[in-house]
């Protein structure tokens, strides 16, 4: 079976062809500018990438143009569109109302919608994008695999704020945690990977990416992630300050001049680690600068760490203690010395870094010690996949 995996955004579009027998991925690529110009990247397994411009006012022609890029004589995964069986949507809230993966009907997308206002930017954007696959592919079976669906199964006690409760009854207010899809499908591969007892486990998967979150999983499900009723919460991430005392948004708002659109702008795009240190977000370019003994750079690799390491201890006390420790996305995968600063709090765990095997990049790999009391792990987060396979589940 060929799923088609698109993850759209208010102005970009990823998708990716995936056989779900074999799960190979067969293209992908991207659709940028969206509504500005438009410019497509497609890539043909083992192939060149390849860059096209061309006027995209909609999702709807950036979707044709992925289509077409997909049947083309020459360069397409698929002799025509009815070799698509299935797609897979990425929806980012799914609020309440969804706990798992859904078929898209017409009353599912009414639901969908109802969430739009827990999340502005992203959820009419996957909606968008929704509705002009089924117009252009009509008949073909649809799926929307939710970032927040694996935590639903938190408790009353991690997802309600302490704030008057009838915020939570008429505004849904409470903590709904995202990166769900990545949270599930490297938890299950951690227990796999170590052959781990599912109903006897607990894990803790840190996705450290440009967003980053962390979440406690306790015999396969969700019992605390660290973001909340919005992606702002929890670790310091690149450009996102995560837990702040709420107060500093008046302080600084009076300080600076700001209205709270300029504080929350500030706290999304101008804090976490670029905001520290003044260099970047991307953790390349902090290894470089701190291995040159920048110290603001220093102070937000220190500060990144400190904090993952606070949330595994506030985790293995949620869950009265920890198998193991995964680590995935792009930091995780591949940032060696911060995999190594964050590990070095655990010692009270009885972990134990095995430095050459932390040199790994991308691959499955235990990097602690085989006497280590807690494993540690690098497991390769894979959304677009996992979304695959919650398709063919459904469908
Ligand atoms: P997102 O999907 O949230 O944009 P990613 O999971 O791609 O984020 O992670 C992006 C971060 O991962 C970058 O800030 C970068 O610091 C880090 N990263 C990605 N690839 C590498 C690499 N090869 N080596 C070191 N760091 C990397």
């Amino acid at each position: 079976m060929n799923v088609l995996v698109i993850n759209c955004g208010s102005s970009s579009l990823k998708y990716q062809l995936i056989n779900s027998d074999t799960e190979a991925v067969l293209a992908k690529g991207l659709c940028e500018r969206i509504g500005i110009d438009g410019r497509l990247v497609y890539q043909l397994a083992g192939g060149e990438k390849e860059i096209t411009e061309s006027p995209m006012p909609t999702h709807k022609e950036a979707i044709q143009m992925v289509l077409d890029a997909l049947v083309n004589e020459k360069t397409g995964a698929v002799k025509s569109l009815s070799e698509i069986d299935a797609v897979g949507h990425r929806v980012v809230h799914g609020g309440e109302k969804f706990a798992s993966s859904v078929v898209l009907t017409p009353e599912v997308l009414a639901q969908i919608e109802e969430c739009n206002e827990l999340a502005p930017l992203h959820n009419p954007a996957n909606l968008i994008g929704i509705h002009a696959c089924q117009e252009l592919m009509p008949g073909v079976p649809m799926v929307g695999v939710f970032d927040t669906a694996f935590h639903q199964t938190m408790p009353k006690k991690a997802y309600l704020y302490g704030l008057p409760y009838e915020y939570y009854e008429k505004y849904k207010v409470r903590r709904y945690g995202f990166h769900g899809t990545s949270h599930s499908f490297v938890s299950k591969r951690t227990i796999e990977f170590l052959g781990l007892d599912k109903n006897n486990s607990k894990v803790i998967v840190a996705h450290l990416g440009n967003g980053a979150s962390i979440s406690a999983v306790l015999n396969g499900e969700c019992v605390d992630t660290s973001m909340g009723l919005t992606p702002l919460e929890g670790l310091v991430m690149g450009t996102r300050s995560g837990d702040i005392d709420p107060a500093i948004m008046e302080y600084i708002a009076k300080k600076e001049n700001l209205d709270i659109d300029g504080v929350m702008n500030v706290l999304n795009k101008k804090s976490g680690v670029e905001g520290l240190s003044g260099v970047s977000s991307d953790f390349r370019d902090l290894e470089d600068a701190y291995n040159e003994g920048n110290q603001r750079a220093i102070d937000a690799c220190e500060v990144f760490a400190y904090r993952v390491a606070k949330y595994i201890g506030s985790y293995v006390a949620a869950m009265n203690g920890v198998d193991a420790i995964a680590f995935t996305a792009g930091i995780g995968e591949n940032t060696q010395f911060i995999r190594e600063k964050i590990v070095a709090y655990l010692g009270y765990l009885g972990v134990t870094l095995d430095k050459e095997a932390n040199k790994v990049r991308g691959e499955d790999k235990i990097i602690s010690t085989p006497d280590s009391k807690v494993t540690v792990c690098v497991i390769p987060t894979n959304e677009e996949l996992a979304i695959a396979r919650e398709t063919v589940a459904l469908v």
